[in-house]
């Protein structure tokens, strides 16, 4: 099938809010196992992100730079790293990490204790 760009734009815009989002509630202090299943999702994330290119790019960059799991600011800011270099890489603007603050809300309504995990 031809490729279509409209649609690859859209998975990934989607893709880049849900992790985001992801990493603005991971925890401000994580346990070791919390750390584990965040650089294991972002990992498997790279095996399985259904536009090949992408995700080839993303598992050279990963190999680069691993994931930040250390904090929530940390993972944060290391994502926002992350889709800058693949900003540059497309010639998109890159973004200011510093402004990313509370940009990704995820509207769950529920405090950091709500959590269920
Ligand atoms: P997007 O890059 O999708 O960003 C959406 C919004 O996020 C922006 O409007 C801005 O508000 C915000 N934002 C921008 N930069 C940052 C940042 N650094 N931190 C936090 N927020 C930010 N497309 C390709 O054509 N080739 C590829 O190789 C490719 N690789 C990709 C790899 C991954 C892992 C993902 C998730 C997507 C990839 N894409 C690729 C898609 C591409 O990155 C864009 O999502 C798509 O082109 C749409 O771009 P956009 O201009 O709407 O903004």
């Amino acid at each position: 099938k031809l490729e279509n760009a409209t649609l690859k734009a859209e998975l990934g815009r989607a893709t880049w809010k849900f992790l985001h989002t992801v990493v603005a509630r991971f925890p401000e202090k994580p346990s070791p196992d919390d750390r584990r299943t965040l650089d294991t999702f972002f990992r498997l994330f790279g095996r399985l992100y259904p536009c090949g290119d992408c995700a080839r790019h993303f598992r050279q960059l990963l190999a680069k730079y691993p994931p930040q799991t250390s904090s929530r600011n940390a993972a944060a800011g290391w994502l926002c790293f992350a889709h800058n270099l693949v900003n540059e890489r497309l010639e998109k603007p890159v973004f200011d990490c510093n402004k990313i603050g509370d940009f990704y809300d995820c509207g769950c309504g529920d405090d950091e204790k709500g959590k269920t995990k």
